[in-house]
């Protein structure tokens, strides 16, 4: 089968071209795993934290990608959740161990047998890939298999971090960065929260007048000062200035939630201007949003299928996926990106 793999880490300022498109062989599913035929893989900010090595694959060659909409080509052996040419998708959680305090409360994200898809085991820049059938899911009719990839990560993890703002309606919400996950949540935040304000802090003019399109009552730079405290913010970015930022404007007991996998070293120092009578004294919090559990990823699907959320796309061809992640490391961002594998 056809793959785009990646053999070592590097950085993507300086290599335009980190993976390599070669054949290799075909997955065979194991007892209770299923063989799904690829359509669709989206394209994630976490797969270029594990090419720069921030998050990387523990053994190489890796193929990377869990946003993967597909059909079922074969079922291993006890696997009976599925029948042959249904609809799944996999995300990021590729497995966990089941039996610990964390998967039997529904918290499978926390497990410390944790798997990640396309970095632990083979993801979806590929023709075909095996998963437990247990970490595949039912795709609602009423996406494309383009539309659906997106909703897989950006879409379920946006939904985690919701949930852990603790939001109730009519408090207000702040979300510093507008990217993929950005504009999911302002999305869902809308539907699951209709009496809450929702203010948005990004770079570009252009991710600030979106965001008012989409329903934001007030858009500024990452820097500026919100007429009203916010209960909740969440950050979406890769750095560091607008979690500092942010917590000015956080409330008395507010909740910061970072949802990144990994921050990037950039700009570090700038936690220095951190004012602690300022940013956190008065019982404010900061949580971080670790991986996604299964229990997000169907309650997301259920969601994002009632509202209904249908993510904006841009296509690149299985073949393309460096451009792809170039365009995405160097923000070039016009909807969520998905690799077409078939
Ligand atoms: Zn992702
Ligand atoms: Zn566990």
């Amino acid at each position: 089968m056809k793959a785009m793999i990646l053999n070592e880490n590097t950085d993507l300022r300086k290599y335009k071209s980190p993976l390599e498109l070669v054949d290799m062989p075909m997955p065979v599913p194991k007892e209770g795993e299923i063989l799904i035929r690829i359509s669709v893989c989206g394209v994630c900010h976490t797969e270029l934290d594990e090419i720069e090595g921030r998050t990387p694959p523990p053994s190489f060659p890796a193929v990377l990608g869990h946003q993967i909409v597909g059909s079922v080509e074969e079922l291993g052996s006890k696997a009976n959740r599925f029948m042959k040419g249904d609809r799944v998708g996999v995300a990021w959680i590729y497995s966990s161990c089941g039996e610990c305090r964390y998967c039997i409360e529904g918290n499978d994200n926390l497990c410390e047998e944790f798997k990640a898809t396309g970095r632990d085991k083979n993801g979806g820049y590929a023709e075909y890939m095996t998963v437990p059938e247990n970490f595949a899911y039912k795709i609602p009719e009423v996406f494309t298999d383009s539309q659906a990839a997106p909703l897989l990560c950006a879409g379920a993890i946006g939904y985690r971090s919701l949930r852990l703002t603790e939001l109730r309606d009519g408090q207000s919400l702040g979300l510093t960065g507008f990217g993929a996950s950005g504009h999911l949540v302002i999305k869902m935040a809308k539907y699951m929260f209709p009496n809450s304000n929702i203010y948005v802090f990004a770079r570009s003019e252009k991710e600030r007048e979106f965001s008012k399109e989409l329903g934001a009552v007030w858009a500024g730079n990452t820097e500026d000062i919100v007429p009203q405290k916010l209960d909740a913010i969440i950050d979406t970015t890769p750095v560091w200035k607008p979690v500092v930022e942010a917590l000015k404007n956080l409330n008395t007991e507010g909740r910061l939630v970072i949802n990144a996998i990994r921050k990037e070293e950039v700009d570090k120092n700038y936690l220095l201007n951190l004012d602690y009578p300022r940013d956190l004294w008065m019982e404010k919090e900061i949580k971080s949003v670790a991986n996604v559990s299964r229990k997000d990823v169907i309650e997301f699907l259920e969601l994002a299928a009632q509202i209904p959320i249908k993510p904006e796309i841009e296509e690149y061809a299985l073949e393309d996926a460096n451009k792809a992640l170039v365009d995405l490391k160097q923000g070039e961002i016009k909807g969520a990106k998905v690799l077409i594998v078939k």
